[in-house]
């Protein structure tokens, strides 16, 4: 039995990871702030004697002992990210040195969730992992994708320079049930907005491009990469190579939720990618031959399932 910490296991990636975690036989430790988490993802979990929740934000330095560590606590939807930009490069770059200081200290292996936000608005065309990406360090965007791309750096030294045993993936748009309804990400403010009747928010004219994972598929990723040989530490890109369009998405959307909702276009936010696509030759390759299995279409019918149960109208 192993024993794994989670920071932000109480968010929509990190209480799917703890789920899989524990139902594998390992003990986990689920660390969260609950800034977009909530107790609610990880209740089931409780009555597990191998499962503990503790409340700590992840910018002040934790100890305890431990075999793993899946560092995950950062906000991802620009919405959050971007109402507190300080706290979030602190979480970020902050909590990289938190963790990495306790592996190195304890001997842990530390994996870093890491994002496609590192390539900023790509001009390579799909990413791969030596693209070095386009960001604008002063826009605002810049707060999460620049604390990531520090983050990975924090990692790639503490390796080179302490031996510390890190992993870094490189998550593209993930989806699934326990997203926050309010969370602003694009693919519950359709559901939700599909499933109340109303208005279908389009940013700018819905012709940016997103490949979309369902949530298991990275869960997998992430854990063939934690087990994944010592020497291969990435980063590598974690995420499915279906592309499309704000507008495919949408109508896909209002045909499986049988909705009446009108798309109605508004501004498109400052530096918002114009494209995005993951190659993942690498994590084939490398992770014993890992491949998203779920299409949008079977994806998007479970998380709407979930939604339909949360919400009341
Ligand atoms: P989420 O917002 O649902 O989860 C993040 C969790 O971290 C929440 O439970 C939150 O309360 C917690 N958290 C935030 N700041 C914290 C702090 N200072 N201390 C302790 N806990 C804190 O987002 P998610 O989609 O589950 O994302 C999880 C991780 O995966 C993030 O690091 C994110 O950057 C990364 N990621 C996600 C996506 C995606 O599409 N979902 C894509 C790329 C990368
Ligand atoms: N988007 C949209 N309507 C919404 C929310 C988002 O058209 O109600 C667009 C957004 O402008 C972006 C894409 O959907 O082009 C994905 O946005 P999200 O916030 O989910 O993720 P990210 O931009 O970080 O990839």
């Amino acid at each position: 039995m192993k024993k794994i910490l989670v920071t932000g296991g109480a968010g929509f990636i990190g209480s799917h990871l703890c789920e899989r975690l524990i139902n594998d036989g390992n003990e986990v430790i689920c660390m969260d702030n609950y800034f977009t988490g909530s107790k609610k993802n990880i209740l089931h979990l409780l009555d597990s004697p191998y499962f503990e929740l503790v409340r700590h934000d992840v910018t002040h330095p934790y100890f305890v002992e431990v075999d793993e560590i899946y560092n995950m606590a950062c906000p991802a939807s620009p919405v959050h990210y971007q109402y507190n930009p300080i706290k979030t490069i602190k979480t970020s770059v902050m909590g990289a040195i938190n963790m990495l200081g306790l592996a190195k200290r304890i001997k842990a292996k530390v994996l870093q969730a890491s994002t496609s936000e590192v390539y900023g608005d790509p001009i390579v065309h799909p990413q791969t992992e030596n693209y070095w990406g386009n960001v604008n360090p002063i826009g605002i965007r810049s707060c999460y994708d620049e604390g990531k791309r520090c983050a990975e750096s924090l990692f790639i030294n503490y390796h080179t320079q302490n031996n510390v045993n890190i992993k870094i993936i490189r998550i593209f748009n993930t989806y699934g049930p326990k997203m926050n309804p309010n969370d602003g990400r694009v693919v519950s403010n359709f559901i939700v907005q599909a499933l109340k009747g109303e208005d279908i928010t389009i940013f700018g004219n819905g012709m940016q491009t997103r490949s979309f994972q369902y949530v298991d598929d990275l869960v997998e990723g992430a854990i063939r990469m934690m087990n994944s040989r010592d020497e291969f530490i990435g980063p590598v890109n974690i995420g499915n190579p279906g592309e499309f369009t704000m507008i495919e998405l949408a109508n896909m959307i209002l045909e499986l939720t049988n909705s009446k909702s009108k798309l109605i276009y508004l501004p498109l936010p400052a530096d918002d990618p114009t494209q995005r696509q993951p190659n993942i030759e690498l994590a084939k390759k490398e992770l014993n031959g890992w491949v998203p299995k779920t299409p949008l279409k079977e994806g998007l019918i479970k998380t709407i399932n979930y939604f339909d149960n949360l919400l009341t109208y």
